[in-house]
């Protein structure tokens, strides 16, 4: 019953995996409507060739991108990326030498030394988002495609294609990338580095990786495992899912309806729906409050201290900032500043401020909030960057009384501003930015009385 909606094509005879091997348009004659994850507009997808992408017409929010191939460009992706990532963790990852006294460490030491230091909650944040959140992907992806290639998903499909895309903003593996070069450019000066195999390995996995992520074809995916119901009957293109009391499912795309008491799920992926994210402003609000607040341990305590012959140093935030350049190294200098103050700050001061004008949004307005939306969640995980040059760099800097570096309280107080504020931009619903009547009262002047009336109904 499921492919009752296929098109078999009598002249075109395929072979077991018929399921992945036409695009949804190809096999569908009825119009497929999406309702924008960003502005809430519903429209009909046109049919997409390969490399082409779907953008949704009031926003340009990209509703679907098609890729040619994409359960055997995902499969090949994501077993290369998992290879990459078994030699990475086998092997040495970087060593160092100081006047004769060397250390060797391996990826797994980055978090295992934090934890003898007693920062278990940062060792955990850096062994999860590089290493075992990025396997249970890279493992659930190939499971979904094998099952996909044979024709014959595999159980548990469903589950794990809802699991996957939760999963992408946590995996940080190009994140750590940029905290190994900034820990390497550090150190160069003091002491002889040498790169392992590891190194290299696991640049070519995160890599991989990313090439992996945006591999996948969801669109075509979880049409292959489900098919395309209908969507709920008289839902129309040109105005807003809200106003027709449906919603699009933010996993799958999906649109469904929505029950009187507003809470659903959908009925292909099973994704919680809401209308609109509950208490979106609220827990926004309380997540930057709490970001807010962690901001300043992270800035007042150390978040390394540096011993050399005797004599500790320990350096916050900005004092490593400020000795990187007066070694000189201003390009490292400006990467950390960016990273560890620019992009949180920068965020708060976004994400509170769209909060407080989100419900004085025209439709022009709502266009460049969502862009900046937008850009907050896309940064946010960058400034990881810094915690990741803390565990580096204690896991390798270990000789003795010569030279050793130990965390400090802030990296756990940093690491936990980065998790709140994404967290924060996760919480914020964008289709409240376009919510707001694009009608505005007219000016003050003549018809005042009217202004204060239409306000009020307005904003009422
Ligand atoms: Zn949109
Ligand atoms: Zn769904």
């Amino acid at each position: 019953m499921r492919y009752n909606h296929v098109i078999k094509r009598p002249s075109l005879t395929i072979s077991p995996p018929l399921v992945d091997s036409q695009p949804p348009e190809t096999r569908l004659t009825r119009r497929r409507l999406r309702a924008c994850h960003e502005c809430d507009w519903v429209s009909a997808l046109p049919p997409l060739g390969s490399g082409e992408k779907a953008n949704c017409p009031r926003c340009a929010h990209t509703l679907v991108k098609r890729h040619r191939f994409p359960a055997q460009r995902s499969m090949a992706l994501a077993v290369a990326s998992l290879i990459a990532l078994i030699i990475a963790v086998s092997f040495p990852f970087v060593s160092f030498s100081v006047s004769g006294v060397s250390n060797r460490i391996e990826l797994s030491q980055t978090a295992t030394t934090l934890i003898a230091f007693h920062q278990p909650m940062v060792a955990i944040a850096v062994i999860m988002t590089i290493a075992v959140l990025p396997a249970l992907y890279l493992v659930g992806v190939i499971w979904l495609q094998y099952g996909l290639l044979r024709g014959r998903p595999q159980p548990f499909s469903r589950d794990i294609a809802r699991s996957l895309s939760h999963l992408v903003p946590w995996m940080m593996a190009d994140v750590f990338i940029i905290g190994a070069l900034v820990s390497l450019i550090k150190v160069a000066g003091l002491a002889q580095i040498s790169l392992g195999i590891s190194f290299w390995a696991f640049c070519a996995f995160a890599l991989l990786l990313l090439k992996t992520s945006q591999s996948l074809d969801a669109d075509w995916m979880w049409f292959s495992l489900e098919g395309e119901p209908l969507a709920p009957e008289g839902t129309r293109t040109g105005t807003t899912a809200a106003a027709q009391n449906v919603t699009g499912c933010p996993t799958c795309g999906l649109i469904n309806r929505l029950p009187a008491n507003g809470k659903a799920r959908c009925s292909r992926c099973h994704e919680k729906l809401h209308k609109r994210l509950p208490h979106s402003l609220q827990r926004t609000w309380a997540l930057l409050f709490a970001a807010t607040i962690m901001y300043i341990p992270a800035n007042v305590y150390p978040i390394m201290t540096t011993t050399s012959l005797g004599s500790s140093s320990p350096s916050t935030i900005i004092g490593g900032v400020v000795q990187l350049l007066q070694m000189g190294s201003w390009p490292v200098a400006a990467v950390i500043f960016v990273a560890s103050v620019i992009v949180p700050v920068g965020k708060l001061f976004a994400l509170s401020w769209l909060c407080l004008t989100v419900r004085r949004s025209g439709e022009l307005k709502a266009q460049s909030r969502t862009r900046l939306y937008r850009l907050t969640e896309f940064i946010g995980r960058w400034s990881m960057v810094d915690v990741f040059v803390v565990a580096i760099l204690v896991a390798l800097i270990r000789a003795g009384s010569l030279m050793s570096i130990t965390p400090g309280p802030a990296a756990l107080a940093f690491g936990a501003v980065v998790v709140l504020t994404m967290l924060a931009a996760m919480t914020f619903d964008p289709r409240l930015l376009w919510d707001t009547p694009p009608l505005r009262a007219p000016r003050p002047g003549r018809a005042a009385t009217f202004t204060i009336a239409t306000k009020e109904s307005v904003d009422g």
